[in-house]
């Protein structure tokens, strides 16, 4: 059994972690779906952050999304890609944090979440804590605490 010393991991911010949202990729309320599908797949994720003008966070745009809203009784509507807004079909509810809290809030919503959406007090989007970059860095921890011991 393995315990965390109390200064590392739970020492770290979100802030230490996070992806800022320079380096997000993400669309706006008002794009159409054409133009978010094109930034997801050229990105290679399959969902993003839905932000206003202002840097605002609204919500998540995935592919799954964009193709059942596009779905017809009969046949995969693509002409409607080019007519409906993403606020339209985008999630609004979605995993969010603010900067200032704890990581081991993370740590709970990232068991059923591959992405936390970072916000300020006010709501505007500071950046993404994926499941991935938390992994890692318990990953580098615990590796280290084994070294020391051998
Ligand atoms: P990862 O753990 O790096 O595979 O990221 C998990 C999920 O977080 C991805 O599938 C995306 O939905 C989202 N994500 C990670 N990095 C970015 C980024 N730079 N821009 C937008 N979304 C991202």
């Amino acid at each position: 059994m393995i315990s965390l010393p109390n200064d590392g991991f739970l020492k770290l911010t979100i802030k230490d972690l996070m992806i800022p949202s320079e380096r997000v990729a993400h669309v706006q309320v008002g794009n159409n779906l054409e133009h978010a599908l094109l930034v997801l797949t050229k990105s290679g994720y399959t969902a993003i952050p839905v932000l206003d003008p202002h840097y605002k966070l609204h919500g998540l745009i995935s592919t799954p999304i964009i193709m059942d809203s596009i779905l017809g009784l009969e046949r995969i509507e693509f002409e409607q890609l080019e007519k409906k807004r993403v606020e339209e079909v985008m999630k609004g509810s979605i995993p969010r944090v603010k900067i200032s809290e704890p990581l081991k809030k993370c740590l709970e919503l990232l068991v059923n979440q591959p992405f936390l959406c970072v916000e300020t007090e006010d709501g505007y989007f500071e950046g993404i804590l994926p499941r991935s970059t938390v992994l890692n860095q318990l990953n580098k921890i615990i590796n280290r605490l084994q070294n020391s011991k051998n």
